[in-house]
């Protein structure tokens, strides 16, 4: 076969058949065949798009790429949850401990940032010592001792999503339907899970712009789960606005840790208890959403999710102690109000390549992330503004990044005398 024949051929219309993308995708896992013509498949496939068929096999090749993980007689209910991505979303740091507190197991293979949203693992890498990347014999031996791990893709787990994932984040060819379904359902059935929950972003800060879109995404998603036997739930949830008060690598981990220990923000709260609900629902742990509700709030008040952090980030070698002294920000900037009113929308996309320019993402390959930056979101859509007030406080350790991502910032939101309408979560599946 002939790289550029069967790029050619997708360019053109037509589609692949097994052997061509099991060929294709293999042959740039060997290096036989070069980024550049991996490129161009993918940007072919985000205008062509690719049939049903197309798709299973990308998953399957994807899987095959790496091993799958097995907990054979686990007495446990074994489920993760993933997200398309978008801005200050840090619920799977919240989620995995809270469940793992009630005895689910989460093998979580988590991505790092990708174009304008923040990356799980790059947030959990701020924390000194931590290791992202495990072997499958480590990762099991973990979930058996702690419940609760989060970790990367690697050579031995999904790594033509390791791969992939990284030439997809500085090449614009993340928000095509079939590339976001086989990144996300490869690396979540290499996980061995009975049950998964997923958070499909909407709105102008995610991939996916529409509910329209995010329905089909949510359909192509549900096939290949059906397809492998995995149950599969949706949460539409807005990325209107960024979640939580915080958004960056450092400051998210805290945040996440004083959510956990019950002072958390509202929207941050309500969106990882509702994704949580739907695994404890699944799990027959629980029989309604209240009781799932109870269950979780009840973990995070006697200290038990907290703890269950700490115990997971200290045995993938994070150091909590060295961490709460390092990461603080060299310099800060203030994004000041110039008028009185509410405050009605966000540019959520722009904040998020703000913050890509503070430090926060990849906007080449080799990026080294400055894990002091990030952006504090002093208001929210529906508060009152008085003009001088402070929206953000955005802080990092490099001036003349922090100067470009100031004249980003400051044209990201709107104040009006409107009263806004925001709606968290949007839709169920
Ligand atoms: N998260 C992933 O893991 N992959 C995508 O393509 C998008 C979000």
């Amino acid at each position: 076969m002939i790289p550029s024949d069967l790029i050619a051929k997708k360019r053109d219309g037509e589609s692949l058949s097994k052997k061509e993308i099991y060929w294709f995708i293999n042959s740039f896992l060997n290096a036989t065949i070069s980024e550049s013509q991996m490129a161009s498949l993918l940007m072919t496939i985000f205008y062509r798009g690719m049939n049903s068929e197309e798709i299973s096999d990308l998953v399957n090749v994807m899987i095959e790429s790496g091993s799958k993980l097995n907990f054979p007689g686990s007495e446990n209910f074994i489920a993760d949850k993933h997200s398309t991505g978008g801005i200050g979303d840090k619920t799977s740091l919240i989620l995995a401990p809270i469940l793992g507190a009630l005895g689910l197991k989460i093998p979580m293979i988590a991505g790092r940032a990708l174009a304008f949203t923040g990356g799980t693992i790059d947030k959990l890498e701020s924390i000194p010592g931590f290791r992202s990347a495990q072997t499958i014999k480590n990762l099991k031996r973990l979930i058996i001792k702690n419940n609760c791990a989060i970790v990367s893709q690697s050579n031995e787990i999904c790594p033509a999503d390791q791969k992939i994932y990284k030439l997809r984040d500085i090449t614009a060819t993340i928000p095509s339907l079939p590339l976001i379904t086989s990144s996300i359902m490869s690396k979540k059935l290499s996980e061995g899970i009975e049950a998964l929950v997923l958070d499909i972003k909407v709105g102008n800060g995610a991939f996916i712009k529409t509910l329209k879109e995010g329905k089909i995404l949510a359909k192509l998603m549900r096939e290949t789960g059906n397809r492998f036997n995995l149950k599969t739930d949706f949460i539409f949830s807005s990325m209107d606005q960024p979640l939580g008060r915080y958004a960056g690598l450092a400051c998210e981990v805290h945040e996440s840790m004083k959510t956990l220990s019950g002072d958390g923000p509202k929207d941050l709260i309500k969106l990882t208890l509702k994704l949580g609900s739907k695994l404890l629902i699944q799990s027959g742990l629980v029989a309604n959403f209240d009781e799932a509700i109870n269950l979780q709030k009840a973990v995070i008040q006697n200290g038990n999710a907290l703890e269950k952090f700490r115990t997971m980030i200290k045995a993938q070698g994070g150091d909590l102690d060295s961490f709460r002294k390092l990461n603080q920000p060299k310099y800060t900037s203030y994004i000041l109000a110039e008028s009185d009113g509410n405050l009605t929308s966000f540019n959520t996309e722009k904040i998020g390549w703000g913050l890509v320019e503070m430090g926060c993402g990849y906007k080449y390959k080799n990026t080294k992330l400055d894990y002091s930056s990030g952006i504090e979101f002093m208001k929210k859509i529906g508060d009152d503004i008085t003009k001088g007030e402070t929206v953000y406080r955005i802080f990092n350790s490099n001036k003349e990044k922090l100067k470009v991502a100031s004249n980003l910032l400051e044209k990201t939101f709107k104040i009006s005398n409107k009263i806004p309408a925001f709606k968290l979560i949007i839709h169920e599946y």
